[in-house]
């Protein structure tokens, strides 16, 4: 984990707490499983110690700070239009190069303001150099997709090179 993905994961959390903080999580995930699981019956103590077993250290955040204001924007709108139930954004990650951020509330589904503001910033930023946040494009290094500025995308390059020669 590197230091500035934990920075901006405490931003976040301090920020958005309804969001990305531990309590708003271990309230979603007790949800699900009484309504998955309505026929146990347990203390929610007992039952959370259980859900914690199956899924790992909650650190959801695998992307480059150059999107850091994207992920800030999004998440203000899901807070935005969260009707009563807010979701939990449970993973924003760079994936074939654009910014993926996934949220879910404790039904499953939420408002379609929200999935449509999700998917333009998405597409947004396939135009936002992901270590930087200037205007970039989607690039292939070697396979690895990553949507980069011409600087970082040279920087890269170089690096892939490099690799090549050793
Ligand atoms: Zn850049």
């Amino acid at each position: 984990m590197r230091d500035k993905d934990t920075e901006i994961w405490e931003i976040l959390r301090s920020d958005y707490p309804e969001l990305y903080g531990d309590e708003a999580y271990k309230n979603m995930m007790l949800k699900q499983y009484a309504h998955a699981r309505p026929d146990v019956v347990k203390g929610e103590d007992e039952i959370w110690a259980e859900l914690i077993k199956w899924n790992p250290p909650r650190f959801p955040f695998r992307c480059d700070t150059g999107w850091n204001n994207m992920v800030r924007f999004a998440s203000s709108i899901i807070r935005f239009h969260s009707r009563g139930t807010i979701p939990i954004v449970f993973q924003v990650k760079q994936k074939l190069g654009g910014l993926r951020i996934y949220a879910h509330n404790d039904i499953k589904e939420y408002d379609a303001n929200i999935q449509r503001a999700l998917h333009s910033i998405e597409e947004l930023s396939f135009f936002t150099c992901e270590v930087c946040g200037l205007v970039g494009e989607l690039r292939d290094i070697d396979g690895y997709l990553q949507t980069l500025c011409n600087d970082h995308f040279e920087k890269a390059d170089k690096c892939r090179t490099h690799r090549h020669k050793g």
